[in-house]
């Protein structure tokens, strides 16, 4: 894919994720590799559902902006990633309520509800908080940049994939099993480890 096709790309994942209500106003950034070396991410402070693909920012792995416009306060989080991990190739970072509820209360995401779960997500550590745009959240994050999954303290979520499909759909089972966590409440019962294992391995 050429860059105008990431650039559509991210554009249309911004609107499914508003539309579906994972996202909200501003809330929220993504981001997508073009190259080895270039990304593409979400400009700063601009509604999620109303972005087309040449408002994107490209910026370079060191955060160096090319060509013209401010990328979300958020970039330094994004690139710990595509510096640390070679296969992460999409970021989808938003608020959405399940997922945030739980941030706000500081409570662990139950992931292995279900096997899809199980599968798609691993184990989902709580990253503590840190101010947006500060170093502190960088940190924060890089603690666990080996993590397909995060929930941000006080803040929401955070999921990456080999590309923006698969980082958009870690991002909406997050939600689902966040969702699952508040309706089941204390009878939310995760498989034990063995079980987990089998059902990586199918
Ligand atoms: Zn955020």
């Amino acid at each position: 894919m050429d860059e105008r096709g990431y650039r559509d790309e991210l554009a249309s994942i911004c609107k499914i994720l508003y539309d579906r209500g994972l996202t909200f106003s501003s809330g929220g950034n993504m981001s997508v590799r073009v190259d080895p070396e270039h990304i593409v991410i979400t400009p700063s402070g601009r509604n999620k559902g109303m972005l087309r693909g040449e408002d994107m920012i490209k910026v370079n792995l060191d955060g160096e902006v090319v060509g013209e416009g401010k990328p979300s306060i958020e970039v330094g989080m994004h690139l710990i990633y595509y510096r640390m991990r070679d296969d992460v190739g999409a970021i989808v970072h938003c608020h959405p309520p399940y997922c945030t509820s739980l941030a706000i209360m500081g409570e662990r995401l139950k992931s292995n509800l279900t096997p899809e779960g199980a599968v798609l997500l691993g184990e989902v550590p709580i990253a503590p908080y840190g101010t947006p745009g500060t170093t502190r959240l960088v940190d924060s994050v890089r603690e666990h940049v080996f993590s397909d999954c995060l929930i941000m303290e006080r803040h929401g979520a955070l999921a990456v994939g080999s590309d923006l499909i698969s980082a958009f759909n870690r991002m909406e089972e997050l939600e689902f099993h966040a969702r699952l966590q508040f309706i089941v409440g204390d009878r939310a019962r995760e498989f034990d480890a063995e079980e987990i294992e089998k059902i990586k391995q199918g």
